[in-house]
Protein backbone atom coordinates (compact mmCIF):
# COMPACT_ATOMS: atom_id res chain seq x y z
CA UNK A 1 0.00 0.00 0.00
CA UNK A 2 1.47 3.74 -0.77
CA UNK A 3 2.26 5.67 1.87
CA UNK A 4 -1.07 7.63 3.52
CA UNK A 5 -0.56 11.44 2.92
CA UNK A 6 -0.87 13.06 6.39
CA UNK A 7 -3.10 16.55 6.11
CA UNK A 8 -0.09 18.58 7.40
CA UNK A 9 1.50 17.07 4.86
CA UNK A 10 -0.49 18.41 1.85
CA UNK A 11 -1.01 21.69 3.35
CA UNK A 12 2.69 21.79 3.85
CA UNK A 13 3.18 21.36 0.24
CA UNK A 14 0.33 23.17 -1.13
CA UNK A 15 -0.32 26.09 0.88
CA UNK A 16 3.23 26.85 2.43
CA UNK A 17 6.35 25.00 0.08
CA UNK A 18 8.44 27.99 -1.79
CA UNK A 19 6.03 30.60 -1.02
CA UNK A 20 7.75 31.94 2.79
CA UNK A 21 8.91 35.09 1.29
CA UNK A 22 6.98 36.22 -1.32
CA UNK A 23 8.00 40.12 -2.47
CA UNK A 24 5.85 42.55 -0.36
CA UNK A 25 4.78 39.59 1.45
CA UNK A 26 1.97 38.80 -1.34
CA UNK A 27 0.10 35.93 0.09
CA UNK A 28 -0.80 34.81 -3.95
CA UNK A 29 2.53 34.33 -5.51
CA UNK A 30 3.11 36.55 -8.12
CA UNK A 31 3.18 35.62 -11.99
CA UNK A 32 6.82 36.74 -13.55
CA UNK A 33 5.43 37.85 -17.02
CA UNK A 34 9.23 38.02 -18.20
CA UNK A 35 10.76 36.03 -20.99
CA UNK A 36 14.65 36.95 -20.15
CA UNK A 37 16.55 37.76 -16.33
CA UNK A 38 19.77 39.42 -16.52
CA UNK A 39 22.32 38.90 -14.28
CA UNK A 40 25.09 41.08 -12.57
CA UNK A 41 28.33 39.82 -13.74
CA UNK A 42 29.78 38.04 -16.95
CA UNK A 43 30.66 35.56 -14.53
CA UNK A 44 27.30 35.26 -13.01
CA UNK A 45 25.88 35.03 -16.22
CA UNK A 46 28.38 32.64 -17.76
CA UNK A 47 27.99 30.32 -14.68
CA UNK A 48 24.04 30.54 -15.39
CA UNK A 49 24.55 29.83 -19.20
CA UNK A 50 26.50 26.31 -18.44
CA UNK A 51 23.83 25.00 -16.88
CA UNK A 52 20.45 26.57 -18.12
CA UNK A 53 18.15 24.14 -16.39
CA UNK A 54 19.13 24.67 -12.69
CA UNK A 55 18.86 28.98 -14.13
CA UNK A 56 16.45 31.25 -14.87
CA UNK A 57 18.18 32.36 -18.20
CA UNK A 58 14.88 32.65 -20.25
CA UNK A 59 11.29 31.47 -20.17
CA UNK A 60 11.67 29.05 -22.74
CA UNK A 61 13.75 27.25 -20.11
CA UNK A 62 12.82 27.80 -16.84
CA UNK A 63 10.47 30.46 -15.09
CA UNK A 64 10.10 31.33 -11.45
CA UNK A 65 5.79 30.88 -11.04
CA UNK A 66 6.12 27.57 -13.25
CA UNK A 67 9.05 26.80 -11.17
CA UNK A 68 6.94 27.02 -7.86
CA UNK A 69 4.29 24.86 -9.55
CA UNK A 70 6.83 22.22 -10.78
CA UNK A 71 8.20 22.00 -7.28
CA UNK A 72 4.77 21.74 -5.47
CA UNK A 73 4.01 18.52 -8.24
CA UNK A 74 6.94 16.75 -7.83
CA UNK A 75 6.63 17.24 -3.68
CA UNK A 76 3.11 15.90 -4.57
CA UNK A 77 4.36 12.85 -6.84
CA UNK A 78 7.14 11.61 -4.33
CA UNK A 79 9.63 12.88 -6.68
CA UNK A 80 12.69 15.00 -6.83
CA UNK A 81 11.50 17.35 -9.64
CA UNK A 82 8.52 18.22 -12.26
CA UNK A 83 8.90 19.77 -15.38
CA UNK A 84 5.71 21.75 -16.55
CA UNK A 85 4.53 21.50 -20.28
CA UNK A 86 1.81 23.31 -22.35
CA UNK A 87 -0.10 19.99 -22.70
CA UNK A 88 -0.42 16.63 -21.60
CA UNK A 89 0.28 15.34 -24.77
CA UNK A 90 3.55 17.12 -24.49
CA UNK A 91 4.29 15.40 -21.27
CA UNK A 92 3.78 12.11 -22.90
CA UNK A 93 5.43 12.88 -25.59
CA UNK A 94 8.53 14.50 -24.34
CA UNK A 95 8.66 11.41 -21.62
CA UNK A 96 8.73 9.04 -24.66
CA UNK A 97 10.74 10.72 -27.08
CA UNK A 98 13.25 11.16 -24.57
CA UNK A 99 14.55 7.59 -24.57
CA UNK A 100 13.51 6.05 -27.58
CA UNK A 101 16.19 6.24 -30.86
CA UNK A 102 16.04 4.51 -33.88
CA UNK A 103 15.93 0.83 -33.69
CA UNK A 104 14.57 0.64 -29.95
CA UNK A 105 11.37 -1.14 -29.30
CA UNK A 106 8.86 -0.35 -26.60
CA UNK A 107 5.96 -2.05 -24.80
CA UNK A 108 2.93 0.02 -24.25
CA UNK A 109 -0.75 -0.54 -23.20
CA UNK A 110 -3.34 -1.64 -25.34
CA UNK A 111 -5.81 0.60 -24.10
CA UNK A 112 -3.85 3.88 -23.54
CA UNK A 113 -5.43 7.27 -24.28
CA UNK A 114 -5.88 8.57 -27.66
CA UNK A 115 -3.18 10.21 -28.93
CA UNK A 116 -0.30 7.90 -26.79
CA UNK A 117 -1.55 5.46 -29.01
CA UNK A 118 -0.95 7.47 -31.92
CA UNK A 119 2.70 7.97 -30.64
CA UNK A 120 3.14 4.08 -29.76
CA UNK A 121 0.72 3.06 -33.47
CA UNK A 122 2.31 5.82 -36.16
CA UNK A 123 4.14 8.41 -34.81
CA UNK A 124 7.46 6.18 -33.54
CA UNK A 125 7.21 3.86 -36.79
CA UNK A 126 8.67 6.95 -38.65
CA UNK A 127 11.90 6.32 -36.60
CA UNK A 128 12.00 2.83 -36.90
CA UNK A 129 10.71 1.80 -33.42
CA UNK A 130 9.09 -1.25 -33.45
CA UNK A 131 6.05 -1.51 -30.30
CA UNK A 132 4.59 -4.39 -28.67
CA UNK A 133 1.09 -3.46 -27.58
CA UNK A 134 -0.14 -5.85 -24.39
CA UNK A 135 -3.57 -5.69 -22.29
CA UNK A 136 -1.42 -5.24 -19.47
CA UNK A 137 -3.30 -6.82 -16.59
CA UNK A 138 -0.18 -9.38 -15.38
CA UNK A 139 3.33 -9.06 -15.02
CA UNK A 140 3.87 -11.89 -17.20
CA UNK A 141 2.60 -10.39 -20.52
CA UNK A 142 5.37 -7.86 -20.27
CA UNK A 143 7.78 -10.06 -19.76
CA UNK A 144 7.17 -12.43 -22.77
CA UNK A 145 7.40 -9.02 -25.05
CA UNK A 146 10.88 -7.83 -23.47
CA UNK A 147 13.59 -7.80 -26.80
CA UNK A 148 16.88 -7.06 -25.95
CA UNK A 149 16.29 -3.59 -27.42
CA UNK A 150 13.29 -2.85 -25.37
CA UNK A 151 14.07 0.98 -23.89
CA UNK A 152 10.75 1.90 -22.45
CA UNK A 153 7.47 0.79 -20.89
CA UNK A 154 4.31 2.77 -21.14
CA UNK A 155 1.49 2.69 -18.62
CA UNK A 156 -1.63 4.08 -17.82
CA UNK A 157 -3.50 2.63 -14.50
CA UNK A 158 -6.13 2.62 -14.68
CA UNK A 159 -6.54 3.38 -18.26
CA UNK A 160 -9.30 6.26 -18.81
CA UNK A 161 -11.18 4.02 -20.89
CA UNK A 162 -11.27 0.89 -20.07
CA UNK A 163 -10.08 1.80 -16.43
CA UNK A 164 -7.96 -1.77 -16.47
CA UNK A 165 -4.84 -1.66 -13.92
CA UNK A 166 -1.35 -2.78 -14.00
CA UNK A 167 0.39 -4.22 -11.52
CA UNK A 168 2.79 -1.44 -11.36
CA UNK A 169 5.70 -2.57 -8.26
CA UNK A 170 6.07 -5.93 -10.20
CA UNK A 171 6.31 -4.19 -13.57
CA UNK A 172 9.12 -1.62 -12.27
CA UNK A 173 11.16 -4.51 -10.68
CA UNK A 174 10.92 -6.58 -13.85
CA UNK A 175 11.99 -3.04 -15.48
CA UNK A 176 15.06 -2.16 -13.57
CA UNK A 177 16.10 -5.66 -14.07
CA UNK A 178 16.06 -5.21 -17.60
CA UNK A 179 17.41 -1.76 -17.75
CA UNK A 180 13.73 0.02 -19.37
CA UNK A 181 12.50 2.65 -18.71
CA UNK A 182 8.72 2.65 -17.07
CA UNK A 183 6.45 5.59 -17.55
CA UNK A 184 2.90 5.99 -16.09
CA UNK A 185 -0.03 8.48 -16.80
CA UNK A 186 -1.55 9.02 -13.35
CA UNK A 187 -4.21 11.85 -14.68
CA UNK A 188 -7.00 9.33 -13.53
CA UNK A 189 -5.74 8.61 -9.41
CA UNK A 190 -3.44 11.97 -8.87
CA UNK A 191 -0.98 11.55 -6.28
CA UNK A 192 -4.02 12.14 -3.87
CA UNK A 193 -4.53 9.08 -4.45
CA UNK A 194 -1.98 7.38 -6.07
CA UNK A 195 2.08 7.26 -6.15
CA UNK A 196 3.58 5.68 -8.62
CA UNK A 197 7.45 6.93 -7.97
CA UNK A 198 6.66 5.11 -4.42
CA UNK A 199 6.33 1.46 -6.25
CA UNK A 200 9.35 1.89 -8.49
CA UNK A 201 7.90 3.93 -11.54
CA UNK A 202 10.75 6.03 -13.24
CA UNK A 203 8.99 8.50 -14.92
CA UNK A 204 5.40 10.02 -13.91
CA UNK A 205 3.48 12.18 -16.73
CA UNK A 206 -0.01 13.56 -16.38
CA UNK A 207 -2.77 15.85 -17.93
CA UNK A 208 -2.86 18.92 -15.59
CA UNK A 209 -6.03 19.99 -18.23
CA UNK A 210 -7.87 17.42 -15.50
CA UNK A 211 -7.59 17.95 -11.73
CA UNK A 212 -4.52 19.72 -11.13
CA UNK A 213 -6.40 22.54 -12.96
CA UNK A 214 -9.86 21.27 -12.13
CA UNK A 215 -11.76 24.09 -13.31
CA UNK A 216 -12.18 23.21 -17.23
CA UNK A 217 -9.84 26.59 -17.76
CA UNK A 218 -6.34 25.58 -18.30
CA UNK A 219 -4.60 23.02 -20.86
CA UNK A 220 -1.19 22.17 -19.58
CA UNK A 221 0.61 18.94 -18.17
CA UNK A 222 3.49 17.79 -16.12
CA UNK A 223 6.65 14.93 -16.21
CA UNK A 224 7.87 13.84 -12.49
CA UNK A 225 10.74 12.10 -12.08
CA UNK A 226 14.37 11.89 -10.55
CA UNK A 227 16.72 15.09 -11.24
CA UNK A 228 18.19 12.94 -13.61
CA UNK A 229 15.88 11.66 -15.76
CA UNK A 230 13.99 15.32 -15.68
CA UNK A 231 17.27 17.30 -16.52
CA UNK A 232 17.61 14.53 -19.16
CA UNK A 233 14.38 14.76 -20.75
CA UNK A 234 14.69 19.24 -20.38
CA UNK A 235 17.90 18.89 -22.40
CA UNK A 236 16.73 16.48 -25.37
CA UNK A 237 13.27 17.38 -25.38
CA UNK A 238 11.87 20.19 -23.47
CA UNK A 239 14.43 23.30 -25.09
CA UNK A 240 14.50 22.20 -28.61
CA UNK A 241 10.76 21.12 -28.93
CA UNK A 242 9.43 24.05 -26.80
CA UNK A 243 6.40 22.88 -25.36
CA UNK A 244 6.29 26.24 -23.09
CA UNK A 245 4.11 26.22 -20.28
CA UNK A 246 3.15 29.86 -19.67
CA UNK A 247 3.66 32.11 -16.20
CA UNK A 248 -0.17 32.35 -16.12
CA UNK A 249 -0.67 29.04 -16.94
CA UNK A 250 0.91 27.55 -14.10
CA UNK A 251 -0.33 30.46 -11.63
CA UNK A 252 -3.79 29.16 -12.33
CA UNK A 253 -2.70 25.33 -11.44
CA UNK A 254 -1.24 26.62 -8.39
CA UNK A 255 -4.14 28.25 -7.67
CA UNK A 256 -5.86 25.64 -7.81
CA UNK A 257 -3.80 22.49 -6.54
CA UNK A 258 -4.50 24.94 -3.19
CA UNK A 259 -7.91 22.65 -2.99
CA UNK A 260 -7.00 19.25 -4.77
CA UNK A 261 -7.03 17.41 -1.84
CA UNK A 262 -10.69 19.26 -1.27
CA UNK A 263 -12.02 18.24 -4.31
CA UNK A 264 -10.92 14.53 -4.65
CA UNK A 265 -12.61 13.05 -2.49
CA UNK A 266 -15.89 14.58 -3.01
CA UNK A 267 -14.76 13.05 -7.26
CA UNK A 268 -14.73 9.71 -5.72
CA UNK A 269 -17.35 9.47 -2.95
CA UNK A 270 -19.88 10.94 -6.29
CA UNK A 271 -17.85 8.66 -8.88
CA UNK A 272 -18.69 5.64 -6.36
CA UNK A 273 -22.28 6.82 -5.56
CA UNK A 274 -23.00 7.08 -9.35
CA UNK A 275 -21.44 3.84 -10.03
CA UNK A 276 -23.35 2.06 -7.36
CA UNK A 277 -26.33 3.51 -8.53
CA UNK A 278 -25.85 2.58 -11.97
CA UNK A 279 -24.79 -0.62 -11.23
CA UNK A 280 -27.86 -1.52 -9.04
CA UNK A 281 -30.52 -0.69 -12.33
CA UNK A 282 -31.84 -3.42 -14.47
CA UNK A 283 -30.95 -1.64 -17.74
CA UNK A 284 -27.45 -1.37 -17.37
CA UNK A 285 -25.13 -4.19 -18.26
CA UNK A 286 -21.96 -3.01 -16.45
CA UNK A 287 -20.18 -0.88 -15.17
CA UNK A 288 -16.50 0.48 -14.58
CA UNK A 289 -15.10 1.84 -11.62
CA UNK A 290 -12.08 0.52 -10.04
CA UNK A 291 -12.98 0.82 -6.31
CA UNK A 292 -16.20 -0.91 -7.12
CA UNK A 293 -16.27 -4.30 -5.38
CA UNK A 294 -17.22 -5.87 -8.42
CA UNK A 295 -14.77 -4.76 -10.58
CA UNK A 296 -12.26 -7.51 -11.78
CA UNK A 297 -9.11 -5.81 -10.44
CA UNK A 298 -10.94 -4.32 -7.09
CA UNK A 299 -8.18 -5.72 -4.78
CA UNK A 300 -5.24 -4.67 -6.77
CA UNK A 301 -7.00 -1.44 -6.64
CA UNK A 302 -7.24 -1.34 -2.98
CA UNK A 303 -3.03 -2.61 -2.86
CA UNK A 304 -2.55 0.70 -5.37
CA UNK A 305 -4.76 3.57 -4.75
CA UNK A 306 -5.73 5.26 -1.41
CA UNK A 307 -8.96 5.91 -3.17
CA UNK A 308 -10.38 6.80 -7.15
CA UNK A 309 -10.94 10.04 -8.75
CA UNK A 310 -14.75 11.13 -10.52
CA UNK A 311 -14.55 9.18 -13.94
CA UNK A 312 -16.46 6.19 -15.11
CA UNK A 313 -18.23 4.25 -17.82
CA UNK A 314 -21.13 1.95 -17.92
CA UNK A 315 -22.71 0.19 -20.52
CA UNK A 316 -26.02 -0.07 -21.11
CA UNK A 317 -28.09 -3.67 -21.64
CA UNK A 318 -30.35 -2.06 -24.79
CA UNK A 319 -28.09 -1.76 -28.13
CA UNK A 320 -30.58 0.37 -29.89
CA UNK A 321 -28.66 3.51 -30.57
CA UNK A 322 -31.70 6.24 -30.64
CA UNK A 323 -31.93 4.94 -27.34
CA UNK A 324 -28.75 5.99 -26.03
CA UNK A 325 -29.20 9.44 -28.07
CA UNK A 326 -32.22 10.23 -26.11
CA UNK A 327 -30.93 9.35 -22.93
CA UNK A 328 -27.92 11.41 -23.97
CA UNK A 329 -30.60 14.66 -24.85
CA UNK A 330 -32.28 14.51 -22.08
CA UNK A 331 -29.29 14.70 -18.77
CA UNK A 332 -29.74 18.43 -17.30
CA UNK A 333 -26.82 18.67 -15.10
CA UNK A 334 -24.13 16.36 -17.11
CA UNK A 335 -22.53 18.37 -19.99
CA UNK A 336 -21.86 17.19 -23.17
CA UNK A 337 -18.08 17.87 -23.46
CA UNK A 338 -14.95 16.07 -24.23
CA UNK A 339 -12.37 15.89 -21.46
CA UNK A 340 -12.86 15.54 -17.69
CA UNK A 341 -11.58 16.65 -14.14
CA UNK A 342 -13.21 19.67 -13.82
CA UNK A 343 -16.08 20.73 -10.93
CA UNK A 344 -18.57 20.35 -13.29
CA UNK A 345 -19.72 16.47 -14.47
CA UNK A 346 -19.62 15.09 -18.10
CA UNK A 347 -22.07 12.56 -19.64
CA UNK A 348 -19.52 10.86 -23.01
CA UNK A 349 -21.39 8.17 -25.13
CA UNK A 350 -18.78 5.87 -27.06
CA UNK A 351 -21.86 6.46 -29.71
CA UNK A 352 -20.47 9.66 -30.96
CA UNK A 353 -17.49 8.84 -32.85
CA UNK A 354 -19.77 6.29 -35.26
CA UNK A 355 -21.97 7.87 -37.54
CA UNK A 356 -25.55 6.19 -38.35
CA UNK A 357 -24.45 4.19 -41.35
CA UNK A 358 -21.11 3.46 -39.81
CA UNK A 359 -20.75 0.09 -37.43
CA UNK A 360 -19.53 -0.02 -34.20
CA UNK A 361 -18.60 -2.75 -32.19
CA UNK A 362 -21.20 -3.92 -29.66
CA UNK A 363 -19.40 -3.15 -26.51
CA UNK A 364 -19.25 0.36 -27.66
CA UNK A 365 -22.95 1.25 -29.19
CA UNK A 366 -24.01 2.16 -25.34
CA UNK A 367 -20.87 2.33 -23.42
CA UNK A 368 -20.93 5.83 -21.66
CA UNK A 369 -18.47 7.91 -19.67
CA UNK A 370 -19.29 9.59 -17.20
CA UNK A 371 -17.32 12.31 -15.47
CA UNK A 372 -18.61 12.80 -11.55
CA UNK A 373 -18.07 16.66 -10.37
CA UNK A 374 -18.12 18.29 -7.64
CA UNK A 375 -22.36 18.55 -7.58
CA UNK A 376 -25.23 17.03 -4.80
CA UNK A 377 -24.35 13.85 -5.34
CA UNK A 378 -28.79 12.57 -5.06
CA UNK A 379 -29.27 15.65 -7.55
CA UNK A 380 -27.31 13.50 -10.26
CA UNK A 381 -28.51 10.37 -9.64
CA UNK A 382 -31.90 12.13 -9.80
CA UNK A 383 -31.11 13.06 -13.22
CA UNK A 384 -29.39 9.91 -14.06
CA UNK A 385 -32.61 7.86 -13.21
CA UNK A 386 -34.80 10.19 -14.98
CA UNK A 387 -32.91 10.42 -18.38
CA UNK A 388 -32.64 6.67 -18.20
CA UNK A 389 -35.95 6.48 -17.30
CA UNK A 390 -37.10 8.41 -20.37
CA UNK A 391 -36.52 5.52 -22.73
CA UNK A 392 -38.10 2.79 -20.66
C1 LIG B 1 -6.63 14.37 -21.44
C2 LIG B 1 -5.65 13.30 -21.26
C3 LIG B 1 -4.38 13.39 -21.82
C4 LIG B 1 -3.98 14.52 -22.71
O1 LIG B 1 -3.84 15.70 -22.02
P1 LIG B 1 -3.99 17.14 -22.72
O2 LIG B 1 -3.76 18.06 -21.57
O3 LIG B 1 -5.36 17.20 -23.30
O4 LIG B 1 -2.93 17.23 -23.77
C5 LIG B 1 -3.48 12.38 -21.53
N1 LIG B 1 -3.81 11.32 -20.77
C6 LIG B 1 -5.04 11.18 -20.24
C7 LIG B 1 -5.35 10.00 -19.41
C8 LIG B 1 -5.99 12.16 -20.48
O5 LIG B 1 -7.22 12.01 -19.98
Amino acid sequence: MSKEYTQPEITEILHHMGEHSLPENAVAPPIFQSSIFCFESFEAFQEALKNESEHYIYSRGNNPTVNLCEEKIAALEHTERAKLVSSGVAAISCAIMAYMKQGDHAICIRSSYDWTGYIFHTYLKRFGVDVTFVDGNTVEEFEQAIRPNTRVIYLESPATFTFTLQPLRQIAELAKKHNIKTIIDNTWATPIFQNPADLGIDLVVHSASKYFGGNSDVVAGVICGSNEDITHIFRTEFLPMGPVPDPFMAWLILRNLRTLHLRMPVHYRNALGLAEFLEARDDVECVNYPLLPSFPQYELAKEQMRGGSGLFSFRLKTRDRQKVKDITNHVRFFKLAVSWGGYESLFDPSLLKYTDDEEAPDDRISLIRVHAGLEELELLKDDLAQALDSVK
